[in-house]
């Protein structure tokens, strides 16, 4: 099936070309015409299956159609309960918007809502939010949600074991009565139905097969070595392999710009990319990077969120994301329908634990493998294997105001 089928206009059409998506996800296939004809929705989808343009590509296309009202009230509400989370919709929202005259924000706490609030008085059409930060804004007259038209709750199982319940429930009193209603979460528990009981109207249900995730369809790689001679290893891939094209994830700037340091001097062509970077340089190595003069990026993952590439062939991990969900959208990089997708982690003893969430988060057990000369030197009871100092609190799962995670993701499917 191809995206030209499911009814989207053009200008999305143009924006999904860009991203470098050749057929829409089977949870794509389904959602996107059911939205688009105005139903309510309880889809049953993880991360890693595509479910965010799932929502927002039908949503925005609804909201291109209607008529733009000169206030630009709030006209979609898209609730998610993590930081992180709300970032990544934000981006999916800016991507697939790209080419249409709506305006988006995000607003989350934890941080300075000055900007946030400037962003509302601009107008918004789309507007992502964590609970709490949302109501706050509410409470002090900043925002107002009656000419909502359609309301998203993403990870609405993660949403309750976080807390969210009372403020759902709140939020969902300051709608309009007439909208439409999508639900998304990993399982389908009493909480969630009991919840979708209340509000939803004839919701259309849909489930995917947890094994057509975008993220199965990558062959993922894990080679375990030796911390220090991971800069050796890449180098040795890249040019035995003869990849052309590669990303390099890397976790920190100063990190990237070592190892692009060490590529140029091995006769790897490479540019570092992250927040350090002026806005000209950055232009620059994208620039190369596409034409070929440049065979290696080496980002961080703040700084490859806002890439405009399409899809490549080879992804490497040369550290770990401590956020396990910038694992599936670094190798989210890779995995093109149809054409041979690779994504590569490096990992050291003391990411072991990362490593752990990683397979806990998308519900697979990565095979790992050694090569001959790069081998952990220590070879540790995984079980005592120490994270790394300083890195222990990590910021999933925590909610704006705080509270604890659901630390998971339901039940992880084991190969
Ligand atoms: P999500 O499940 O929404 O978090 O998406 C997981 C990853 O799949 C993201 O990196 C998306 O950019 C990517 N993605 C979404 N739709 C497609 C598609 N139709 N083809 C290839 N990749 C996709």
């Amino acid at each position: 099936m191809s995206f030209d089928s499911l009814g989207l206009s053009k200008p999305l059409l143009h924006a999904i070309e860009k991203a470098g998506y050749n057929s829409p996800s089977p949870i794509q296939e389904k959602t996107i015409p059911l939205i688009l004809e105005g139903h309510d929705m309880l889809a049953s989808a993880q991360t890693g299956t595509g479910k965010t343009a799932g929502f927002t590509l039908p949503l925005l296309q609804i909201l291109s159609q209607g008529k733009q009202l000169r206030r630009r009230p709030v006209r979609a509400l898209i609730l998610t309960p993590t930081r992180e989370l709300a970032a990544q919709i934000q981006e999916n929202v800016d991507k697939y918007s790209q080419f249409l005259h709506l305006s988006s924000a995000v607003i989350f706490g934890g941080v300075n809502q000055n900007p946030q609030i400037k962003a509302l008085r601009s107008g918004v059409d789309v507007l992502t939010a964590t609970p709490g930060r949302l109501l706050d804004l509410v409470n002090q007259g900043f925002l107002k949600l009656d000419q909502v038209e359609i309301l998203v709750l993403d990870e609405a199982d993660r949403m309750l074991d976080m807390g969210f319940l009372r403020d759902i429930r709140k939020v969902l009193a300051l709608l309009p009565d007439k909208r439409q209603n999508l639900l998304f979460s990993a399982t389908f528990s009493k909480e969630i139905k009991a919840l979708a009981g209340g509000f939803m109207h004839k919701p259309k249900l849909v489930e995917v097969n947890p094994e057509n995730t975008t993220v199965e369809k990558i062959d993922q790689r894990v080679i375990r070595v030796d911390k220090g001679k991971k800069p050796g290893l890449t180098v040795k891939l890249i040019s035995e392999g003869d990849w052309q094209q590669v990303l390099v994830f890397t976790r920190t700037k100063h990190g990237a710009n070592r190892l692009a340091e060490k590529m140029n001097k091995s006769g790897i062509t490479a540019a570092p990319i992250h927040g350090n970077k002026s806005q000209g340089a950055r232009t620059k190595a994208l620039a190369g990077f596409k034409d070929g003069s440049i065979r290696v990026l080496v980002a961080t993952d703040i700084a490859a969120r806002g890439l405009d590439i399409p899809l490549l062939p080879h992804v490497i991990n040369f550290e770990l994301p401590n956020v396990p969900e910038d694992y599936v959208h670094r190798i989210g990089r890779t995995g093109r329908a149809g054409a041979s997708g690779e994504a590569l982690s490096l990992v050291s003893v003391d990411e072991l634990e990362y490593l752990r969430d990683i397979e806990k988060l998308i519900g697979l057990k990565l095979d790992s493998e050694e090569l001959d000369g790069f081998e952990p030197v220590d070879e540790p009871d995984p079980k005592e294997a120490k994270k790394p100092r300083g890195r222990s609190s990590r910021p999933r799962g925590k909610s704006p105001r705080g509270r604890g995670g659901s630390g998971g993701k339901g039940p992880g499917r084991k190969r």
